[in-house]
């Protein structure tokens, strides 16, 4: 029986089990096994392990793991410098936070019938960021790109990912369908009046249809909030 100590950033600490928390974790283990393996059997996907050291020395996740080794494990640092704008696509439960996103104008893929299987597939090959509360699927050794969702509530969840991929600077509102994702057009408010509520055509101008589902979406209370909720992100993630 081979033990190895692992020391686990703050950061981390909350996805390990209460047992383990603040506290170097000695794990004792058998044959090979890989530092990635090790720390997802704790329970914390490789999505979330940033820069790794063992015995003071720069490692990589697919380090086999040596009898005595002292790991030392940081988490992902925010994506501070992001020069391209972040893509996701979201596990079948989180509709909400998908709304959310694209109301910020974020491009994010979501369908409430997704398997495991096309999320990771999505993931891989179209390059975008999977967001999702099991850790499980974060665990997929091909998955490269993606965030373990830390709360329940869909607003907070907002914060969390306007916060890991410095996305303020990304936000554009009202540019994008919250039903199916699509880019939003400018459309003549004679095209569309016969969609429209009598208090909407009296008091609204400004419309933008969604040419892939035909919603119409206009500057009313709903959009008043949106930017209430977009300042606030705004002011408390930077
Ligand atoms: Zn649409």
């Amino acid at each position: 029986m081979k033990v190895a100590r692992f020391d686990f950033a703050s950061d981390l600490q909350p996805l390990l089990k209460r047992g383990l928390r603040d506290q170097p974790v000695e794990m004792r283990f058998q044959g090979p096994q890989s530092v990635k393996h090790l720390i997802e059997s704790l329970g914390i996907p490789h999505t979330e392990v940033g820069p790794l050291r063992a015995n003071g020395e720069r490692i990589g996740l697919d380090y086999i793991v040596q009898d005595g080794d002292r790991i030392e494990v940081r988490a992902v640092a925010p994506a501070a410098d992001n020069t391209t704008e972040s893509r996701f696509v979201l596990d079948g439960h989180l509709g909400r936070l998908a709304s959310h996103l694209r109301m910020l104008g974020l491009d994010c893929l979501y369908q409430n019938g997704y398997e495991d299987k096309e999320l990771v597939c999505i993931s891989v090959e179209d390059g975008r960021i999977l967001l999702t509360r099991d850790r499980l699927l974060l665990m997929h050794k091909v998955i490269s790109q993606g965030y373990l969702l830390r709360s329940l509530n869909s607003t907070e969840q907002l914060y969390e990912v306007v916060q890991r991929y410095w996305l303020v600077k990304w936000v554009r509102p009202f540019e994008r369908c919250m039903n199916c994702n699509h880019p939003l057009e400018p459309v003549r408010k004679e095209s569309v009046l016969e969609k429209l509520e009598p208090l909407t055509k009296k008091y609204y101008d400004d419309f933008k249809l969604c040419p892939a589902c035909n919603q119409v979406y206009w500057k009313g209370s709903h959009y008043e909030r949106m930017l209430e909720l977009i300042e606030q992100v705004s002011q408390d993630v930077q």
